[in-house]
């Protein structure tokens, strides 16, 4: 393997530009001193926010430039950080301005409270008197909205004293899960010892030799078993102190507390779970056909992730692959894709690894520039797939930027997943266009492989956090034997039908750490049903298309499904759920007949 470069070996054209941020530190240390001083003119609000228009008009302005300006100066030091782990200055700086913000978050709290003490009726009132405040309409409609669950002043004050013991179940099993507990080795492909570890588990159950994947499987759950009591410890913690936030704040359970958030139904949570479990048949087809690709006699749980199609290792130089994904975004727009090109041709991607960068993918930046991506691109056929999705990212945010104000120049995680895994999607739509013979097979194996990870998977977790949260309420005990005998039972109903679901899989619950962030997981599986009927309107016409822009450009100027159903696509209904089944039918029934052939 080539040596890792450093940064200073890289060409400029393939490193970001963050001087478009600020052109050099000297301009940073000036932002981080004018958030200062403008927060302390803000500070001179306390007591009098809701006095009269004025004095809410100008606090709500001072509060938006406040908050941009603490954006650019939080994302200008951590991407510098980014650029090279190694860099004691940027890791200092980084350091500093995460203490800025809580400092000035905390020196600004007194504002919403101030706002809702003026009360809904008075402040709307103003809004004749000053038009301006019509921007703000949402803001108020939604801080009003969730102004039955903020309590008194003392109680907040508890509950903020208690947060880092509220927390204290994550860090435990994040100190366990990463640290402490030990998989012992494996035998590796070729005969070798190998540590087993989170990551190499992954490479372990891809592994074409099934004594490897095997070996990886029973390893690593043999210390969720040996574990399994101070692991169920861990995440009843964990659900007991959700419930107490949610009960405190006068929430019936905590998943209508995480609901609520986004304003989204409980309909459409359950509608998921009852939508996906109709869908299930389409699942089994399609562990059918890799049972049968692989020739095995049973399919075990160990068998789930190895590739039935050999990958593509042709390598993908990256300005081919910076013109797939501008191809494949075509149906878009031509406004969408000159826009994309801008991101190419401006230096706002950072594409190589160098030494000390931050590993991963990710799209951020602050509001009055544009987004950055951040990549470690190598050139596989999986990079070219996290371009696309980070440049989803990328353009909802710059979408959302150019036409939102400041206030909501934002968006709720629900939508957030839709724009990646639209570009996602119709990459694959547009690959697939041209593939014959066995790149195709290999793009359909891991089109199907995405619909199970990412669609069934994280609603077989969603109904075990509701399945276990709802016991929990009626007075059930969440022991590690409780726990497996649920996880087992909605495994099976998801895998059994083809699958051997031994007793190991019933530990799964225990590795999975997006437990500790309750109700989360369904968001990828609703991303991922909307994205997949997005991309199937965008392919009907231009008009689908500009609906969708107008979705990214809505930032969080209204509540996630209001913004979805303006692109064309209803959550509440059970079409979306659908259109991926049907997909995955689809796949498996083409994916079938090549490998017939
Ligand atoms: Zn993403």
């Amino acid at each position: 393997m080539a040596e890792v470069k450093s940064r200073c070996d890289i060409e400029e054209k393939y490193k970001w530009k963050l001087e478009d941020i600020f052109k050099n530190d000297a301009e940073f240390e000036a932002a981080v001193s004018e958030v200062r001083a403008l927060s302390k003119e803000f500070v001179k609000f306390r007591g009098r926010v809701g006095e009269g228009e004025k004095s809410i008009l100008a606090s709500l302005r001072l509060s938006d430039e406040i908050g941009e300006k603490l954006l650019s100066v939080v994302a200008y030091a951590s991407m510098r950080r980014d650029e090279d782990n190694d860099v004691q200055k940027y890791r200092a700086m980084a350091e500093r301005v995460g203490d800025l913000e809580s400092d000035i978050m905390s020196e600004c709290s007194f504002f919403e409270p101030g706002l809702v003490a003026a009360g809904i009726e008075r402040i709307r009132g103003f809004f004749e008197k000053e038009p301006a405040l019509f921007e703000y309409a949402h803001f108020f409609d939604n801080l009003f909205r969730e102004q039955e669950h903020i309590l008194d002043e003392k109680s907040e004050r508890l509950l903020a004293m208690s947060s880092p013991v509220g927390g204290s179940a994550h860090d435990i099993f994040s100190s366990m899960n990463n640290a402490d507990i030990k998989f012992g080795n494996v035998i590796n492909e070729e005969g070798r010892e190998e540590e087993l570890t989170h990551s190499r588990y992954g490479i372990f159950l891809e592994s074409n030799d099934r004594r490897v994947r095997k070996e990886a499987y029973n390893a690593m759950y043999a210390q969720y078993k040996a574990f399994k009591n101070t692991f169920a410890s861990m995440y009843s913690g964990s659900i007991k102190s959700d419930l107490f936030y949610a009960k405190a704040r006068g929430f019936e359970s905590v998943r209508d507390m995480r609901l609520f958030d986004g304003n989204i139904p409980s309909d459409v949570y359950d509608g998921l779970l009852e939508n996906v479990n109709h869908g299930l048949s389409a699942l089994s087809e399609y562990l059918e056909m890799r049972k049968k690709v692989l020739g095995v006699d049973e399919l075990s749980m160990y068998d789930l992730y190895v590739p039935i199609v050999p990958e593509d290792r042709e390598e993908i130089p990256y300005e081919e692959a910076v013109e797939m994904v501008l191809a494949a975004v075509a149906p878009l727009g031509e406004d969408y894709v000159s826009d994309m090109r801008r991101a190419f041709s401006e230096r706002w991607v950072d594409v190589y690894e160098n030494r000390g960068k931050t590993s991963g993918a990710y799209s951020w930046g602050d509001n009055t520039t544009h987004p950055f991506v951040l990549l470690n691109y190598q050139g596989k056929i999986e990079d070219v797939f996290t371009l696309a999705h980070e440049m989803g990212h990328a353009m909802h945010s710059y979408y959302t930027n150019k036409k939102q104000p400041t206030v909501y120049r934002d968006y709720k995680i629900f939508v957030a997943e839709v724009a990646s895994t639209v570009n996602e999607n119709l990459l694959m739509e547009y690959l697939l266009r041209e593939a014959t013979g066995n790149r195709r097979a290999y793009l359909l194996g891991r089109k199907l492989e995405a619909i199970r990870t990412t669609f069934y998977r994280q609603t077989m977790f969603a109904e075990f956090e509701s399945r276990v949260h709802g016991m929990y309420m009626e007075g059930t005990p969440l022991t590690a034997e409780t726990l497996c005998k649920v996880y087992g039972e909605i495994n099976k109903k998801y895998y059994g039908s083809v699958c051997v679901c031994d007793e190991n899989i019933t530990y799964e619950w225990a590795r999975i750490p997006h437990f500790y962030t309750s109700f989360y997981v369904y968001q990828y599986a609703t991303g991922f049903a909307a994205a997949t009927c997005i991309k199937n309107l965008v392919l009907e016409n231009l008009e689908n298309a500009r609906r969708y822009i107008e979705f990214l450009s809505g930032g969080n100027s209204a509540y996630p499904l209001n913004l979805l159903q303006g692109a064309g696509v209803d959550l509440t209904c059970a079409d979306a759920v659908r259109s991926v089944v049907c997909d995955m039918e689809k796949t498996t029934k083409e994916l079938g007949d090549i490998l017939d052939k």
